[in-house]
């Protein structure tokens, strides 16, 4: 068989497998299926017998008898079956709630059964409930040393496609497929002493030694991750042959002006050598496409400020996009504060604008009377045109999906330079892979005189001794956050409790004397507008909120961030909450509330909270705790397509398909060497325009 085969014609599928195999697990082709790899594979040599079954035995292995079975009926029309199952040196119950007509039918006694599964205790004996099962032929076990396993679903099982079954069909194809293509260039597969694809595909199903098993793995992840980094690394190469930029050549008037009388203080070193970077790259002659990270409160507004000054100087107007319009109008007051005294035309496009307002301001956009425009998602819609726009900075990239970003990208000819900004650290290696078709800047240095925030973990009990201490930041002077989490699945419970809360903090906190806000997402735009404004002013002490307050917002008067249920945030989200705090000269506080007996993960969370405020080591522990597929940001990434390799574990890896990448578009940029990785690349082109600035 070739690996484009319909997987019905495998034998021992069929038309009703084939539709099972397709619906559940997306597997259409013969090749699909030799590419649906076992998670473990099970070693016969390791057969297990019942004496030695200890609580920790796991996955084990038993050959025996059956003898015993007995039915018994449970509501209408289900019933329980159980067999006793004997090895000779002990017995093991085996139960079955489903499928039991079949298994009544296919068992009998005095035939050895090899069984698998995972054993438990009930009622102090031995069980095992629905093992996979399959008789013991002799010539069964000579013949291969692992046994796959294979993950499967409830609906696979019931239509007879259990691990077991799946381990037959692989045995079958790995038996018969011929001609699979290699894909890897030969003097790569010789350098790494890599595996053929052909032998590395048999060998993870059916290895013969651990050693092979391991061999298969290492060819088939390197073949992953180098693909990854050639899609990448090939369309940064082609960005940067092709890609036309406008030539920001010179730094003029504007920027001089605003550097040497209108700075309110000297830049840190960080900042510097990023305005640095962007210039180098806006003059290059190429589009630029960076991304800047910079922990929260590094100073990424006045690096995106000093940046569209150069666009400025150079004839071009230039745009910032954030997510939400809280922050584009801080960002706003922001950029009129600093710009104050300079002849700039700023503006602010949001969607609660007037129409009649907006229009005016689209016609000064569009006639280049605007220089710089600040503006959430309205900024991208189809009439808003720009005579000539030479610079988009998107804040808190993560927060907008690639099309949205891409759309403003079009908004010019030739394309705009795009920095993009995110408070929301990668760890390098990740940020290396993810982001390989982007440059990468990092603010890696906090403003002078900041107090790094101190952490401190409570539970409930210590509530008293909480509120005491929020009472006397306040009378001091200072605001206070208290901040609740925000399941998706049900709202209501939130608020809920987030009023329960609020409840408790006005007892507490009395009016007239504490004036409180909340903030949800279940208030309008202006509504929440209204009430962060109140908190921003100083109007009211304590802000309530749930996690809507997470991004970007700047109180630098809040000294004090509570944690409600700690526990259930991510890392990279009490990191980002506790960023709403330590933005003044005064010393502040995080404050993790979580229930009493915490452990594993949570609690790992709690004490690397609790012992760094280095967004970039928290960002790293995010990363082992969760895996990459759940960090923020990095799900459209295509990160998440791995089937074996992990970006954290098999980092050596990840290096060494990079370099090899490298090296090859390096010497042959164009591949003219490689036809099969070009034919990869025309294959993937697609995928890659979504990608583009990610
Ligand atoms: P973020 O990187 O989180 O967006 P901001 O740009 O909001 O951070 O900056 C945080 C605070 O630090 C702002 O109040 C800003 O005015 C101040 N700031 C920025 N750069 C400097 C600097 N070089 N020295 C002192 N304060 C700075
Ligand atoms: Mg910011």
């Amino acid at each position: 068989m070739f690996s484009g085969d319909d997987i019905v014609y495998l034998k021992g599928v069929g038309p009703s497998r084939a539709k099972v195999l397709a619906a559940e697990l997306g597997i259409h082709t013969v090749g699909d299926l030799l590419e649906y790899f076992p998670f473990r594979h099970i070693d016969r040599s390791q057969q297990s017998t019942i004496a030695t079954l200890n609580e920790d035995s796991g996955y084990v292995v038993l050959r025996g008898t059956v003898s015993n079975m007995q039915t018994a009926s449970i509501g209408k029309y289900r019933e329980r079956l159980t067999v006793d199952f004997s090895d000779g040196t002990g017995s093991l119950q085996l139960v079955w709630f489903q499928g039991t007509k079949w298994v009544r039918d296919k068992l009998k006694p005095n035939v050895k059964y090899i069984i698998m599964g995972r054993p438990t205790v009930f009622n102090g004996q031995w069980q095992m409930t629905h093992p996979e099962l399959e008789t013991d032929m002799a010539s069964d076990s000579s013949r291969q040393p692992y046994l796959p396993v294979y993950s499967t679903t409830e609906k696979m099982k019931s239509s007879g496609l259990g691990t077991r079954a799946m381990a037959r069909l692989t045995e079958t194809l790995v038996g018969c497929i011929a001609g699979i293509e290699e894909t890897l260039p030969q003097e790569v597969l010789s350098q790494y002493h890599l595996l053929s694809r052909h032998e590395a595909l048999k060998a993870i199903h059916y290895p013969d030694s651990l050693a092979q098993l391991d061999a298969a793995r290492t060819r088939l992840k390197f073949e992953e991750l180098f693909f990854m980094q050639l899609d990448y690394q090939y369309s940064r190469t082609v960005r940067q042959q092709h890609s036309e930029g406008r030539i920001f050549g010179h730094v003029g008037n504007l920027f001089n002006s605003f550097y040497n009388e209108h700075l309110p203080f000297p830049l840190t070193g960080a900042q510097k050598r990023v305005i640095r970077e962007v210039r180098e790259d806006m003059r290059s002659g190429h589009q630029m496409n960076r991304l800047l990270q910079g922990d929260v409160g590094s100073g990424k507004t006045l690096v995106a400020l000093m940046c569209m000054l150069i666009a400025l100087d150079n004839g071009s107007q230039a745009a910032l996009m954030a997510p939400t319009e809280i922050l584009a109008t801080q960002h706003y007051n922001t950029f009129l504060r600093m710009l104050e005294g300079m002849d700039i035309g700023v503006e602010l496009l949001i969607g609660s604008v007037r129409a009649a307002e907006k229009k005016k301001m689209k016609a000064r956009i569009a006639s280049g009377e605007t220089k710089i425009v600040i503006g959430t998602h309205a900024l991208i819609e189809d009439d808003v045109l720009f005579a000539d726009l030479g610079l988009v900075v998107i804040d808190e990239q993560h927060r907008f999906g690639v099309e949205q970003r891409s759309k403003l990208w079009n908004k010019s000819v030739p394309p705009p330079h795009v920095l993009v900004m995110t408070a929301t650290p990668i760890p390098r290696t990740l940020a290396m892979t993810v982001y390989g078709d982007l440059d990468c800047s990092v603010i890696d240095e906090l403003p002078p005189g900041r107090h790094p925030v101190r952490t401190f973990h409570r539970t409930e009990p210590r509530r008293p001794l909480v509120f005491h201490f929020l009472k006397q930041q306040i009378d001091a002077g200072r605001q206070v956050y208290i901040v609740y989490p925000l399941i998706h699945e049900s709202e209501k419970l939130d608020i809920r409790d987030l009023e329960d809360g609020l409840e408790m903090v006005q007892s507490y906190f009395p009016r007239p004397q504490y004036a409180t806000s909340m903030v949800h997402g279940q208030l309008s735009a202006e509504e929440k507008d209204f009430e962060m404004r109140r908190f921003k002013e100083g109007k009211t002490h304590i802000m309530v909120a749930t996690t809507v307050i997470e991004v970007g917002v700047d109180v630098p008067n809040a000294t004090v961030m509570v944690i409600e249920n700690a526990e259930r945030f991510g890392l990279s989200q009490l990191h980002q909450l506790r960023g709403r705090v330590g933005r003044g000269a005064e010393q502040s506080y995080c404050i993790l509330m979580t229930k009493d007996n915490l452990s594993g993960s949570s609690l790992e969370r709690i004490r690397t909270m609790c012992s760094t405020t280095d967004g970039f080591l928290i960002a790293e522990a995010d990363l082992r705790l969760r895996g990459p597929g759940d960090m923020q940001g990095l799900q459209q990434s295509g990160m998440l397509d791995l089937k074996l390799a992990s970006i954290v574990d098999d980092e050596p890896l990840v290096a060494a398909t990079r370099n090899t990448v490298q090296d090859i578009l390096a010497a042959d940029p164009t591949l003219s060497r490689f036809p099969l990785l070009q034919r990869h690349i025309e294959h993937s082109k697609n995928k890659m325009l979504w990608g583009k600035i990610s």
